[in-house]
């Protein structure tokens, strides 16, 4: 293996610790507590576990956590009343709804009812068009944990050659506008591209972000190139489960210049960046200095 382990972990610990010290500080110097709001209706397993860590992470650094749990039949107008009160709420600085809803709620409708400004994941389309435009806003906390890592790996990052691959609106689109924003020439890629591992041969920076198992493999890889692997996928192994990314590790280890791993690279970034974007929301509320380098 040549290529360096770029430690999301450890990266996202000193994360959190900015955000912890500038809650202190707020709490010492103004009375304030930031607070985040998380809503989840229904009871998908995977998204409990999510909601669960993201309010303990939200205690640990000194925030309030505030949980909604509705039932799965919840109307959309009882979401959105409840939606209106957090939106009015002076004590909720991030709202996040956890995605996926049930099929019954339209969860663009939903996303654009939070207030831009207690956007805490970035979705809403005036938060999209903000980023769009190269104007401050509420960046998603996948990407923007994906930048911080590249940044803190590279340095200065224009004039790279950028290739992402998947162009959701989660995390490919978002991922795509912020190398942009940083002067990469970017290339967006997804699954009617042609000659995939072409394009991807070429690129100095590769975030893969497509939910296919071991889909990127060395031989796609530039030599010394960095790669971000977004992914996260259950594969059956021996009678258990174990998370892999979407790129394949050990090949794409022997040719890149550094890698991100799956599970400790980009995932407890972006728990971290919900943090550090509740923190900023907070801060901008209250016509206070934000803590730097916590936005891209
Ligand atoms: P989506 O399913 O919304 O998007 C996947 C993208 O990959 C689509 O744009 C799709 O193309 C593209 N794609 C699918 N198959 C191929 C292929 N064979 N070749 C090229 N492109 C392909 O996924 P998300 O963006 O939500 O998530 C992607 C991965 O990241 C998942 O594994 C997810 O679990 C993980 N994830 C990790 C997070 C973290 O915290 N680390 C947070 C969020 C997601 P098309 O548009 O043409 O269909």
């Amino acid at each position: 293996m040549t290529a360096q382990i770029i430690d999301g972990k450890a990266f996202a610990a000193t994360v959190r610790a900015k955000v912890a010290a500038h809650v202190a500080g707020l709490l010492a110097s103004h009375g304030i507590i930031p607070g985040l709001a998380v809503v989840l209706v229904g009871e998908d397993p995977a998204s409990q576990v999510y909601v669960r860590s993201k309010g303990k992470m939200t205690v640990e650094v000194g925030m309030a956590s505030f949980e909604h749990r509705l039932t799965a039949s919840t109307s959309e107008a009882d979401l959105m009343a409840l939606i209106d009160d957090l939106n009015k709420d002076d004590t909720v600085h991030g709202i996040l709804v956890q995605l996926p809803l049930p099929g019954h709620l339209n969860a663009n409708l939903v996303i654009n009812a939070i207030d831009p400004a207690k956007d805490v994941d970035g979705f809403h389309i005036l938060n999209v068009g903000l980023l769009g435009t190269g104007q401050k806003s509420m960046v998603p906390c996948t990407p923007l944990g994906s930048l911080m890592l590249l940044r803190d790996h590279l340095g200065p990052l224009a004039g790279l050659e950028a290739v992402v691959i998947g162009r959701s609106n989660i995390v490919g689109k978002p991922m795509a506008q912020l190398l942009l924003n940083d002067s990469c020439t970017v290339t967006l890629c997804h699954s009617r591209t042609r000659d995939l591992p072409r394009v991807v041969r070429r690129a100095d920076i590769v975030v893969a972000a497509v939910g296919r198992a071991g889909m990127v493999t060395g031989d796609w890889i530039k030599p010394g190139a960095t790669v971000i692997d977004v992914g996260i996928n259950r594969v059956a192994e021996g009678g258990k489960t174990r998370l892999v990314g979407d790129c394949d590790f050990a090949s794409c280890a022997a040719v890149a210049g550094a890698i991100t791993p799956v599970p400790g690279g980009v995932g407890p970034m972006t728990i971290a960046c919900l943090l550090a974007n509740t923190v900023t929301a907070c801060c901008r509320a209250n016509g206070l200095a934000e803590p730097e380098g916590l936005t891209p």
